[in-house]
């Protein structure tokens, strides 16, 4: 077997020690690796690099295209962007896939048989972070959703249960509320799950749904989620397996990939010999199943099985009267390795298999063609007056092929139709909609429209065009309206 080039990054705080374990047991089972060492995080945010991360190392990522990845300390205070963030979309890591296990009676679970694989969104929805103040009292922060995004992610989902044998993968939205948004991701999982037939296929309102998934996890088994909801639940799937020191992830793109551990640095426990490399280790092990090493892979996991059940536990899962052993960073991993060869007893052994196939991830878009028409657009105006005033100053503004049709406040109608309770804080989203529809309107309609708003007096903040695509309506209706 030929070397595999990877990049390597040793990190902050626990990282060091973690990834030092990590890679002792995947050389001792065989792993072919040609490590780059790059320097990330803490020591490199302080030498001024607002990212925490050098050219030399973009070239290292570039060249092998595969991250281990341990976890970095970002510096407190402002100015330091994260790196996390910086590196999943420079190398377009758009699937964060997060397998959650329970190791009951070896590791404390309320949950024996919790068996998940979270596949979360990485890079839209509201982690584009684009945040305004619109005004005194009111804040907004975009969630943009994109269908090539969002295809490709559950693609990537279904090609994934078929690879690991997943036999039911979930999708949870609120689409119920944002009709556009999460309306578009359900119905991609619709579309794209229509294509393989063999998977049973759910969706939930994610309220309920993560109701679920905390109570009775053993009833899911591949859930695929936006960014925030993927977020928020995975780190509550890894907690309720058992510790979140036991889980790895990897994030996937098109062309490149990154493994890491899903806990932070944990500054307290660093150089003390005492962090759980279990996350990482795990992370690794998906690595390899990545690069193809899936012999190496199996040997890895089935060794870290039996070292957990043989009761050979760090600080945070050792049990009095249930763990065996206390040990440290090192010595786990010595342990881990002494068992290589072995398999868990009592555990279910993996078996990954030299043969199977590793899911795909770089698909072809096809973009819908539909026919795109401007029917409107929504003033966002500040306004000290009461509602009626505003109403009546814009009613003379509508030009010739416009008029107003509506005001709302925090996407609650309070004109025409309003019973006066609406809390009005922030700009009025004033709607004007073209009056022959079917006809369209021109950007120079919507420059003069907006000529017309300023002359008339009135501060606007911000204009977003209303458009149907193939006559359904691009926009959302206020509440109440
Ligand atoms: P953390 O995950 O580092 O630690 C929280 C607590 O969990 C620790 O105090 C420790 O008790 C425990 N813990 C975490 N990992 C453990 C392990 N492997 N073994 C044993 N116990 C473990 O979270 P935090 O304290 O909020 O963040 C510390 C730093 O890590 C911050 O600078 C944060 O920005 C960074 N961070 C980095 C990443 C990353 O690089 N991927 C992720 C999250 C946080």
């Amino acid at each position: 077997m030929s070397k595999v080039p990877v990049t390597v990054a040793y990190g902050d705080g626990i990282g060091p020690e973690i990834m030092a374990a990590t890679l002792a047991v995947l050389g001792a089972a065989g792993a072919e690796l040609e490590l780059e060492i790059i320097e990330i995080g803490k020591e490199v945010y302080l030498r001024g690099n607002s990212s925490g991360i050098e050219a030399k190392s973009w070239e290292s990522l570039q060249r092998t295209k595969v991250f281990l990845k341990a976890p970095i300390t970002t510096p407190q205070g402002g100015g330091y962007k994260s790196l996390n963030v910086t590196v999943r979309k420079a190398l377009g890591l758009y699937a964060n896939i997060r397998p959650c296990m329970s190791y009951v009676p070896f590791v404390e679970s309320k949950h024996p048989g919790l068996d998940v694989v979270i596949v979360r969104e990485n890079e839209e929805d509201l982690y584009g972070g684009i945040e305004h103040r619109q005004s005194v009292d009111s804040f907004q922060c975009l969630k943009i959703m994109t269908r090539p995004g969002t295809e490709r992610l559950i693609r990537y989902a279904f090609e994934y249960a078929r690879s690991y044998q997943r036999k039911k993968v979930t999708c949870f939205t609120k689409d119920n509320i944002m009709k556009l948004t999460d309306g578009m991701f359900h119905r991609v999982f619709e579309e794209v799950g229509a294509q393989y037939p063999e998977i049973e296929k759910e969706h939930w309102i994610v309220d309920i749904g993560a109701a679920k998934l905390a109570d009775t996890p053993q009833i899911f088994d591949l859930v695929v989620v936006p960014n925030l909801y993927g977020d928020i639940l995975s780190d509550v799937v890894a907690q309720i397996a058992g510790s979140v020191g036991l889980a790895g992830s990897s994030n996937i793109g098109a062309r490149y990939a990154m493994f890491e551990a899903i806990h932070g640095s944990a500054p307290r426990r660093a150089g003390q010999n005492l962090a759980n490399p279990s996350g990482l280790l795990l992370a690794a092990v998906q690595m390899l199943l990545h690069i193809g090493q899936r012999g190496v892979a199996e040997r890895v996991h089935n060794a870290w099985l039996r070292t957990l059940e043989k009761g050979v536990h760090t600080y945070d899962i050792f049990r009095a009267g249930k763990s065996r052993q206390k040990v440290g960073t090192r010595e786990f991993g010595l342990a881990v390795i002494a068992n290589l060869g072995e398999v868990p007893e009592t555990l279910t052994p993996v078996q990954y298999g030299e043969d199977s196939l590793n899911p795909r991830s770089d698909f072809p878009y096809h973009r819908l063609e539909e026919k795109k028409v401007l029917v409107g657009v929504d003033v966002f105006a500040e306004f000290p007056g009461r509602v009626e005033e505003l109403a009546a100053a814009l009613r003379e503004v509508g030009g010739e092929g416009v008029a107003l049709e509506s005001i709302a406040n925090r996407g609650m109608s309070v004109w025409p139709f309003g019973l006066g309770e609406t809390l009005l804080a922030g700009p009025f989203q004033c709607r004007f909609l073209a009056k022959a529809p079917s006809l369209g309107l021109s950007q120079r309609a919507i420059v003069d429209l907006l000529g017309s708003v300023e002359a008339a007096g009135i501060e606007f903040t911000k204009a977003e065009l209303l458009y149907t695509f193939n006559g359904a309506e691009g926009f959302s209706r206020s509440q109440g309206a």
